[in-house]
């Protein structure tokens, strides 16, 4: 069974697109091959597959997904997503072969594709539309994969976007990127991101109880609901695709719940996990997301306080050394500095010989 030569032979794809698939099918081998070691995966217990959607019924659905309006923003609305559940691999190359074939009954052809981690799930991801687009719909096609267990530590690097990620080399480093808004940087930092297999981040700008200013775009606790939803909005399609958010600052708007609420709603309804930066001891954002039943977390140490590289060695030791002895996840979070990346770099070994898995946050998700 193969989707991609039969995808080449039915569409005529370009060269690139073709390169494309073959790439797809690579990521696809490397995911399966890698489930549980690495930055990508997640653990939330495996959810029991739900029963597989028959191709017939698949291909009912499709052509009232054709009537959709076209996707707008790059990020996920529901109304134009159809999410299949497949026990394994097989049956979700499967069924995207038979939804590739009934698009292309239908005028429509697959505009891109793409393979993420999460946790206790691969999803396989379809995008359809004409020819050249614009997207009208897509599939997402899920499976459960083993979670990663015992020990591990996740490490954001917040406050990306500024500086250009291949200079950098942030993503030769098992950390996860949370990118601010409309930096010279942004989308290229979520593009490589994903690029490499790595799970990524919007670092959303929210107001501070000081007077820091926490940027453009940002949100404050007087905006209402609508307001408040259309800043997440905005800031998401300028990033681009994600696969979670924490917040910039944000000690004034996490302490708000009817301010936290509107912002957890709208990444509810995306998809999309929160991590409470914890940046004031305030906060309500993880008890309001528990309430909401969103995937969530929250920071245990900011390592690079004291930015110095010595300093953040030793934050980093110290957090694997928790993590060693803890019975679930930690999170740590640093920034966007040549001295927090390399101490990174210099902690990855420590945390190899001391058992600790260094995770995607998607593996230390409640
Ligand atoms: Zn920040």
């Amino acid at each position: 069974m193969c989707l991609f030569k039969d995808l080449e032979g039915r569409y005529k794809p370009s060269v690139r697109r073709a390169r494309g698939l073959v790439f797809f099918r690579i990521v696809i081998a490397a995911c399966l091959l890698t489930a549980g070691l690495g930055c990508g995966p997640p653990p939330r217990p495996v959810e029991p597959a739900a029963p597989v959607k028959e191709t017939t019924d698949l291909c009912f659905a499709l052509p009232s997904l054709f009537d959709h309006r076209p996707v707008g923003p790059p990020n996920r609305r529901p109304a134009d997503e159809l999410r299949l559940s497949a026990p394994n691999a097989d049956e979700s190359e499967r069924l995207a072969q038979a939804a590739a074939a009934r698009a292309g009954e239908l005028g429509a052809v697959v505009l891109s594709h793409d393979v993420r981690r999460f946790a206790g799930r691969t999803e396989l991801i379809l995008r359809f539309g004409p020819a050249g687009g614009p997207e009208r719909f897509r599939l997402v096609i899920a499976w459960p994969v083993e979670p990663i267990r015992g020990p591990r530590l996740a490490i954001i690097i917040d406050d990306c976007g500024a500086r250009d990620p291949y200079a950098t080399g942030i993503l030769d480093l098992p950390v996860t990127p949370s990118v601010l808004p409309y930096r010279a940087y942004s989308r290229e930092v979520t593009e490589a991101a994903r690029t490499a297999e790595r799970e990524v981040m919007l670092h959303l700008p929210c107001e501070p109880l000081g007077r820091e200013d926490p940027g453009p775009g940002a949100l404050y606790a007087c905006m209402d609901d609508a307001e408040l939803r259309r800043l997440v909005r905005e800031a998401l399609t300028d990033v681009g695709p994600v696969d979670g958010v924490n917040n910039h600052m944000g000690s004034r708007l996490t302490a708000d719940r009817n301010a936290i609420s509107a912002v957890l709603g709208e990444l509810g309804e995306r998809g999309l996990y929160f991590v409470d930066s914890v940046t004031h001891h305030t906060s309500v954002a993880g008890s309001v997301a528990a309430e909401l039943g969103l995937a969530h977390a929250r920071r245990d140490i900011f390592i690079d306080n004291d930015p110095a590289r010595r300093a953040v060695v030793r934050e980093l030791r110290r957090a694997v050394e928790l993590a060693a002895g803890r019975d679930g996840p930690v999170v740590v979070i640093g920034h966007d500095r040549d001295a927090t990346l390399e101490a990174v770099r210099e902690v990855i070994a420590y945390a190899r010989e001391s058992g600790v898995a260094l995770v995607g946050i998607s593996e230390c998700l409640e």
